[in-house]
Parts: structure tokens; sequence; C-alpha cells
């Protein structure tokens, strides 16, 4: 069917263009057109065997699905089965290991101690007392007062700064809703109920979420270039980066990107967990992925083991990976939303389009209630 002949046209084969595609062939009952611009779907979720040592990995970072949404577990759950994998994650700092989140393990090792829980909050306030910050504003400053300076400066300042190319008073204090903090032994990095690693890997899942003959997928085609031979009432659901679609015309909104660095290791067990952080700027990447982990429940070669370093820089739309945000980032953002509001058949969304450090869940419940949208119109 050629191009101009659809009604429903999806941009980008992530979590949020798949998972309207497919509500909009099943549900709805009609075609749908989704261009990607990448050689697959999927997104920054994409997953694939390592071609030398077979072990299956997530090209774009370490992918833990996580969820407390009881509607986003049940609808992801009809496309694949989870294999139980708890997320655990250690952080490097002068060359000892400690777990992370801060807990209480870490406490105790750190300051050499052996605190019970009902003694950490006593302790902790009196290492707040130190630093002096009563009313914190900024991510410094509201990391001081959760944890005191002395493990705020081992553990989150390093990694902060190299995660976000900026000193951490210049951060906004929400970025640290991410991390967990606990009083007890309780290593477990997310709070939801329901966790795991797709048992196929994520594409898998991509595979069956575009799989009906109604969903017709292009790839390697950027829409930017295809645009013209779209139907001019198309409904677009655009999943890019917004200020991309209207040609930066507003600014452009600042975007981190990432690098990876993957190494063969000739040991079955190269660090012992799938994600170890290195918490100290001087040590240039954020942290080491060794993937066979993710996946207990695989027989992988016990000779070889795949490790993935990390490294965080300045990017662009062009290659984005985290927004930003921040002021100056929001102000531009809410002109292009203004922009996206006064079309009628044009629907932006997911972690490019919303500009939001979305986690998979918190994607698949906005393209749920996307699609909401789109089928009361349609
Ligand atoms: P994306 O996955 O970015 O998909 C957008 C797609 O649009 C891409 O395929 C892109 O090529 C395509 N596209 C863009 N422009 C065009 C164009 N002009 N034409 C055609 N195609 C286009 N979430 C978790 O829940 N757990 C985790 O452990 C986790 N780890 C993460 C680790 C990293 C390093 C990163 C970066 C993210 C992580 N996330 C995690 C978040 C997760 O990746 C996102 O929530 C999810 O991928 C967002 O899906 P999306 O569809 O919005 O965007
Ligand atoms: N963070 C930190 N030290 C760590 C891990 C995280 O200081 O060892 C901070 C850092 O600012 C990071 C934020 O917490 O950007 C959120 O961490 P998360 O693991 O959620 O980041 P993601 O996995 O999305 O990169």
């Amino acid at each position: 069917m050629s191009f101009e002949r659809y009604k429903y046209v999806v941009v980008g084969s992530g979590f949020f263009g798949a998972v309207i595609a497919e509500r909009i062939a099943s549900e709805l009952g009609e075609p749908v057109l989704m261009l990607e611009k990448r050689e697959h779907t999927g997104g920054n979720c994409h997953s694939v065997d390592h071609a030398e040592t077979g072990i299956h990995y997530h090209r774009y970072g370490t992918h833990i699905f996580h969820t407390h949404n009881q509607e986003v577990w049940d609808y992801i759950n009809k496309f694949t089965e989870f294999n139980g994998y708890h997320h655990q994650v250690l952080t490097t700092y002068q060359n000892k290991v400690y777990q992370m989140p801060i807990n209480l393990e870490t406490i105790n090792s750190f300051y050499n101690l052996n605190l019970k829980p009902f003694e950490v909050s006593t302790f902790i306030e009196a290492e707040v007392h130190k630093s002096g910050i009563n009313s914190p504003g900024n991510f410094e400053e509201k990391a001081i007062s959760m944890v005191g300076r002395a493990l705020y400066e081992a553990f989150i300042k390093g990694y902060t700064a190299k995660q976000w190319g900026c000193d951490p008073s210049q951060l906004p204090a929400t970025l640290l809703q991410r991390l967990p903090f606990r009083t007890n032994y309780d290593e477990n990095y997310f709070f939801d109920p329901w966790q795991g690693i797709p048992r196929q890997g994520y594409s898998a899942i991509f595979d069956k979420l575009l799989a009906s003959p109604k969903i017709q997928v292009e790839l390697n085609t950027d829409f930017f270039s295809v645009k013209h031979k779209l139907a001019q009432d198309a409904c677009i659901v655009y999943t890019g980066p917004l200020d991309k679609l209207f040609d930066y015309s507003h600014g452009q909104l600042e975007w981190r990107s990432l690098s990876f660095e993957e190494e063969v290791m000739g040991v079955q067990d190269f660090q012992g967990t799938s994600v170890m952080n290195y918490a100290e700027e001087s040590i240039p990447y954020t942290r080491i992925h060794e993937p066979r982990h993710l996946h207990p429940e695989k027989d992988y070669a016990k000779d070889q083991t795949l490790t993935i370093k990390e490294y965080s820089h300045s990017g662009n739309s062009e290659d984005p990976y985290y927004p930003v945000g921040g002021k100056k980032n929001k102000a531009i953002l809410k002109k292009y939303k203004v922009e996206v509001s006064g079309q009628e058949n044009l629907f932006v969304g997911g972690r490019l389009g919303d500009y939001k450090y979305y986690d998979m869940d918190q994607t698949i419940a906005a393209a749920l209630r996307t699609y909401e949208q789109i089928r009361e119109l349609a």
C-alpha cells in the first residue's frame, strides 16, 4: 500500500509508537504505517544476541522493566514472560564496592560502623546538621540534606557530575526522586512490586507488538524525508524529538547522550552483577554493564563474558538519550507544546516527544492514554 493511503502514521517504533500502532491495528482494526529511521524496531529498548559471546544484551544500555501500574503490567504480559530478575546495583568508590542505592549496608561499610535500622536516622540527622543546609533548593543541597555531605561526596557528586556534565548544584532536586535512600538492608534498586527482564529479550516484544499484517513497518525511513508522500489529513503520531518536528523554530532542547564500549573478557564472571556504577569523577565512565547477569536462566559460555562501559556526554536531538530539563528547556518546551495543541491530527509523545525522563512503564502508560484520545476521534 502506498504511503498516501494510510490514515494512521506512527513515527518511531519505541514503546510509545509500537503500543499505539498495536492498539490501532488490533482494536480499531485500521492499517498503520510505522516509520522508523533506524535499521531496527524497539527504539532504545532494542536488544540483540552479542555476535561473539551469544549473550543477549540491550544495545542502548541495560533496561530493567519495573512498574507498580497494574494496567501496564497486564498489557505488557500479553507480549512477553518475565524472568523474575530483581535489579541490584553496586557502586565502586576508591576501589571498594558498596551497595547502591545508599542503604544500611552502604552506611555501615562506609563509616565502619554497625548501626541498627532504628539508629540510622539520628546518625544521618547529625551528619546533615553538620552540613548547615536547612532549606535545600537544588540537587546538591537536597542530596546533602538526605544523606549528609560525606556520603553525598562519595556516592552522588562525582557520578552525577559525569552523568549530567555539570556541577550538581545546577541540577533540579526532583532528579533525586529516582534515587531511593534506605535505612535497612533492602538492596532492591526499585520499589515497584513487578519487575524483570523479558525472557526472550525486548526485541521479541516489539516483534509481537508489530506482528499484525495491518502494520506496515518501514525501517531506515526518516519521517522528514517522506513527509511529502503522506496523506494531507493523515493522523500522525510523532515520537521523535519535539524541537526537530518544528525545525527548531523556538530553539533547541538540550539532551545528554551516551556512548558504549564493548569488551569481551576471558572469564565467566567479570564483576558479579549486571551493573556496577563508578562513583568517582576521575573514572571517565559512569557504569559497567555485564548483561549475562540479567539472564541467570540462560546457559551462557563459561569461559567468556561481555562487558560494556557507558560514557555520558553532551548530545543533541540527533542522538538523544536523556532530556536535560531545567528552567531554560521547560520554557522552550512550553512553546512547542502550544504548537502541537494547534494541530488537530497530530499526537506527540514518548521520551523524546514529551521531553520527559520516562521509564518504560511510564512510556507505555502515556501511550495507552494517547491511544484513548485517538480512538475518540476515530
Ligand atoms: P525511543 O525508545 O527513544 O523510541 C523513539 C524512536 O523514534 C526511535 O526508534 C527513533 O529512531 C525513532 N525516530 C526518531 N525520530 C524519527 C524520525 N524522524 N523518523 C523515524 N523515526 C524516528 N526504562 C526503564 O523502565 N528501565 C530501565 O532500566 C531503563 N533504562 C534506560 C537506560 C538508558 C541508557 C536509557 C537512555 C533509557 C532507559 N530507560 C529505562 C527508558 C526507556 O528507554 C524509555 O522509557 C523508552 O525507550 C521510551 O520509548 P519511546 O518510544 O518514547 O522512545
Ligand atoms: N545517581 C548517583 N549515583 C549513583 C546512581 C545514581 O548519584 O550511583 C544519581 C545521578 O544523578 C543519576 C540519578 O541518580 O542521574 C538517577 O539515577 P538512575 O539510576 O535512575 O539513572 P538512569 O538509570 O536513568 O541513568
